[in-house]
This record gives structure tokens, C-alpha cells and sequence, in this order.
């Protein structure tokens, strides 16, 4: 049977995880993982299909993380597909889904996280209090379950994979940390499983992260060396589109998030937006020459 077509093998308790991380190991097999909160589309399978060329065997999983969402959020009503998510990682070549309950991931009297310091603690991490914590604190109990040797993220959550890659330097965890470009819509909107939340209308008006991300590419490329310049350019182009819920748009050190007064590397630029009721967040890392 061709492989990639093979019925993806769905591990649900500890048991069966267990059992298919010490195979792997004793066979000695590489393994890749994904790790997820469903609602799957092309963005995720890139990662799956990245690791399918790098690792012998390939596991996902699909948690919808509770400690990561903040009271006001939405955990409830995040979106949950779980059987066109199998049939996608068929496709896309994943041996293994892992999908814990709750209380496999957070047993009863659970009470230990991981907190990262400063690259988590602006943008996202000032507009979502507790949210990081609740990333890094899911991903490191994840990757001691799974113990792979790689891990697949993607860089449209930037910050997130600066706070990963942070965690496993500083707790020297056995794995390497990749990070693949953003996949977008044919017109530039970032893949995301939020996306369906957003109406004709709010669709329509979600192109301006896109633009206001090249305008700010465009005068940088231009000699713009100004960070307030170049997101106040970007700013000018998001609510001239009629987005008035800005969190951030920042210019900031690519490795360490940290603000700048001068630009000596190449930035990156962070959008964090509300449209409708989806909260959207994008990046580009800016280019002197493309
Ligand atoms: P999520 O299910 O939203 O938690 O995302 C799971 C993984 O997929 C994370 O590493 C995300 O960064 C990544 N991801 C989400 N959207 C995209 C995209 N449009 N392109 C590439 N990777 C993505």
C-alpha cells in the first residue's frame, strides 16, 4: 500500500502513545511532530509534509489547548474538525495522531508550567496574559510524551516559535525546533483555522495585513530606517481599511523581539488585528534588497 494513503493510526491514551514511541525508538526511527489544535488546512499540512521528507515517521497531535485561551476567548467555540482533519493528514503522509483528553495532558492536581521570560512577554504575550505560559507549558509536556527529534512549527505564529525555541535552549530539551514560512490564501491572507470565522465582509477587509505588511516592505526597501516610520506606514494602511482594534503593529529584533531605535538587521514586522470577531496576527521579516 502507497504510504501516504495509509490510514493515519489515532492514539488516544497514554497506553498508546506510549507503546508507539518505544516501537519507533527500538526500531530506530526518527520521528517528526505537529503539534496542533486541528481545524487543519494547507498551512498545517505544510508542516506535515516537511516532516515526512525529514523524519522516518510522522505524528500530529490535536489538543485544543485550554490553558492557552484567556476568559474571553474562544476555547468553546473553536473550531472542531476532527474527521476532515484525518482525512487531510492521510494525505498528507502522518503515521500518527495523537489526541489527548484533557486529563491526560493535565492530570488531577497538576500544578507545574513553564513560564518564559522576555521574548514571551511582549505583543501577544501583553495581550493575552497567561497565554504563552500555556503554549510552552502544553508543548514541553508534549514533546516529553512524544520525544521526538523534531518539531514542526510554523513562523506565522512567530512569537510562539521564538518562545519554543526559547524553552528548549533553556531546559536543553533533546529536540530540534523548525520553523516553516507562512502559507497563504491565493490573495495573501495568512492561513488560519480562525479565518472561518470571518464573514464576506470582515474577509474582504482582513487584506489589508497583507498590504499594510508590503507598504511597510516597500519604504524599508526604499532606505526607510525608522521603526515609527514603518509601522506608523503600516498602521496608515489597516485603518484606512477600517480596522479600528489594532493590539500591535511593531518593529522589532528578528531573534529577540526586543524593541529598536536604529535598524541595523533586517527586522521583522508584527501585526496583531481584530476583524469581526477573529483576533488575526501576521509577520514579515522586512528585506533591505528582495
Ligand atoms: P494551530 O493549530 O493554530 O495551533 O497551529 C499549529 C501549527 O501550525 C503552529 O505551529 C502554527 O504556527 C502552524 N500554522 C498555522 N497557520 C499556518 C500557516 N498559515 N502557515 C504555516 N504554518 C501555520
Amino acid at each position: 500500500m502507497n504510504r501516504r494513503m495509509a490510514a493515519v493510526n489515532i492514539l488516544e491514551d497514554r497506553e498508546a502513545l506510549a507503546q508507539w514511541v518505544a516501537e519507533n525508538r527500538r526500531a530506530g526511527r526518527s520521528v517528526g511532530f505537529v503539534p496542533t489544535m486541528g481545524a487543519l488546512h494547507a498551512g498545517h499540512v505544510s508542516l506535515f509534509q516537511t516532516a515526512r521528507q525529514e523524519c522516518d515517521r510522522v505524528i500530529g497531535s490535536i489538543f485544543v489547548n485550554p490553558t492557552q485561551f484567556g476568559p474571553n476567548e474562544d476555547f468553546q467555540r473553536y473550531p472542531r474538525t476532527l474527521e476532515a482533519d484525518r482525512i487531510l493528514l492521510e494525505g498528507a503522509g502522518c503515521d500518527a495522531l495523537f489526541l489527548p483528553a484533557v486529563d491526560l495532558i493535565y492530570p488531577p492536581g497538576h500544578q507545574t508550567v513553564v513560564r518564559v521570560g522576555a521574548v514571551a512577554e511582549g505583543l501577544c504575550g501583553a495581550c493575552r496574559p497567561g497565554h504563552f505560559q500555556g503554549v510552552a507549558t502544553v508543548v514541553a509536556i508534549l514533546f516529553n510524551r512524544v520525544a521526538p527529534q523534531r518539531a514542526y512549527f510554523g513562523l506565522k505564529d512567530y512569537q510562539q516559535f521564538l518562545v519554543i525555541r526559547q524553552m528548549v535552549r533553556d531546559l536543553g530539551l533533546a529536540v530540534a525546533v523548525v520553523g516553516l514560512p507562512t502559507v497563504r490564501e491565493a490573495d495573501g491572507l495568512a492561513m488560519s483555522s480562525r479565518n472561518r470565522y470571518l464573514t464576506p465582509a470582515d474577509r474582504h477587509q482582513s487584506l489589508a495585513l497583507y498590504r499594510a505588511m508590503t507598504a511597510a516592505q516597500a519604504v524599508y526597501a526604499d532606505g526607510q530606517r525608522d521603526p515609527t516610520r514603518l509601522e506608523e506606514t503600516a498602521r496608515e494602511v489597516l485603518t484606512g481599511a477600517g480596522i479600528d482594534r489594532i493590539d500591535y503593529v511593531a518593529v522589532r529584533d528578528r531573534e529577540t523581539l526586543a524593541p529598536l531605535t536604529r535598524i541595523e538587521t533586517d527586522p521583522v514586522l508584527l501585526l496583531a488585528v481584530h476583524v469581526g470577531v477573529a483576533r488575526l496576527i501576521d509577520n514579515r521579516i522586512l528585506q533591505s534588497e528582495l
